[in-house]
């Protein structure tokens, strides 16, 4: 059997390895590697798979995010609403750019924020609310553009973990993760569901204006060569990735399949075990399993995390410690908000191995492997 790992990059080259080698060297003998035709293909590509005007290619999915609270022209001080239990770079470029992350609970099916707490902490200085689609499932968002449009308030979807995931929308549409709210942003980190061969995320938009703003930002705030209206930052994707996710970006939904047969897998057999819940699938959007997680009841966790490693499957546990008891955030104060369910899981949860290129014998060994310890 093959060596297991959390996500197989090397065999899913190899099967799309001609177009990819053929792909990259074209773009070694134009040396067109900065703002090349890939990237506006790719641009172009990414727009029509969405249904989204504007894709605005940046440098990484941190970058995504931080360039979408620019945008708005915030103040220092202003508040932004979001789930502590999420990927740090969420929440980590709203200090960066002053902004105080304010953190609120999460909904215990579908592990991203619960809308029901997020009018309780609204205060005159918030303006943003940053939703989190975590492990490839979207949040409630008929609920939270309910809510912003009711207080004014601006949305920004960090979509790092559900590209190509549908929402069903309460006007009978399905649409697109991530072209919801005001801004959609994404990050193609190797191992996401659209992952490229270095670093690269993008950001969606169906906002003109918004878009020129953002497309000057990427470009240190440049109108015309030389002319600098706004302070921005340098954030490009560049040719060679561009090229290797056009190539992937037509394999995504076929991508997506896979890792749903995985966990079709999985649920079926986790199913006649009371020690761990599967991952509830909300009606509302198509999870696109980013992750696949459980979350334990009487189980040891680091035990099972041990036992799993002994016999080399790997396992993760996303995330260990939620955003608002990091120390950066210590200054915030905001260790003592109570979040009892995002405390609750980040004790519980534990994901296992999923990706596109799972081999039916290496399932059912990883299966078997978490069954010998759930039965000790
Ligand atoms: C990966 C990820 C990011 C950051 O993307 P990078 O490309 O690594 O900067 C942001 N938010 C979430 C939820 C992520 O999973």
């Amino acid at each position: 059997m093959k060596k297991i790992q959390m996500v197989d990059l090397i065999t899913q080259y190899q099967k799309i390895k001609h177009d990819v080698d053929a792909a990259l060297m074209n773009i070694m003998e134009s040396a067109q590697f900065i703002n090349g035709p890939e990237v506006k293909s790719f641009q172009a590509e990414m727009e029509e798979y969405l249904g989204v005007k504007h894709v605005i290619p940046c440098a990484n999915g941190t970058d995504a995010l931080q360039i979408a609270l620019m945008s708005f022209g915030l103040e220092p001080g202003d508040e932004v609403i979001t789930p502590s239990f999420t990927f740090i770079a969420t929440t980590e470029v709203m200090a960066l750019l002053g902004l105080k992350p304010v953190f609120v609970d999460i909904d215990p099916d579908t592990f991203c924020i619960d809308p029901a707490k997020i009018e309780e902490v609204i205060t005159p200085k918030t303006k943003v609310i940053v939703p989190v689609h975590l492990y490839g499932q979207m949040a409630n968002m008929d609920a939270i553009m309910d809510i912003a449009d009711r207080h004014n308030l601006r949305v920004i979807e960090d979509n790092a973990q559900a590209i190509g995931s549908d929402y069903h929308c309460a006007d009978g549409k399905d649409r697109k993760a991530g072209t919801l709210g005001d801004i959609g942003c994404t990050s193609f980190f190797p191992s996401k569901n659209l992952g490229c061969y270095g670093d690269g995320g993008a950001i969606f938009t169906n906002d003109d204006e918004l878009a020129v703003q953002m497309r000057m930002i990427v470009n240190h705030g440049q109108s015309k060569r030389y002319y600098h209206d706004v302070v921005g930052c340098n954030s490009r994707l560049d040719s060679l990735q561009a090229a290797v996710l056009r190539i992937k970006l037509r394999k995504l939904d076929e991508y997506i399949n896979a890792r749903r047969t995985v966990a079709d897998h999985y649920d079926r057999f986790f199913a006649d075990f009371d020690q761990v819940k599967t991952p509830v699938r909300g009606s509302h959007s198509r999870h696109v399993f980013h992750q696949y997680t459980l979350t334990l009841d009487g189980v040891d966790r680091d035990g099972l995390n041990a036992y799993l490693a002994e016999k080399e499957v790997p396992s993760m546990i996303y995330y260990p410690v939620p955003g608002h008891k990091q120390k950066m955030f210590a200054h915030f104060g905001s260790a003592s908000r109570e979040l009892p369910v995002t405390e609750w899981l980040t004790k519980r949860v534990i994901s296992l191995p999923m990706h596109t290129e799972m081999e039916q014998e290496q399932l059912d060994y990883i299966c078997e492997s978490v069954a010998e310890y759930l039965k000790r």
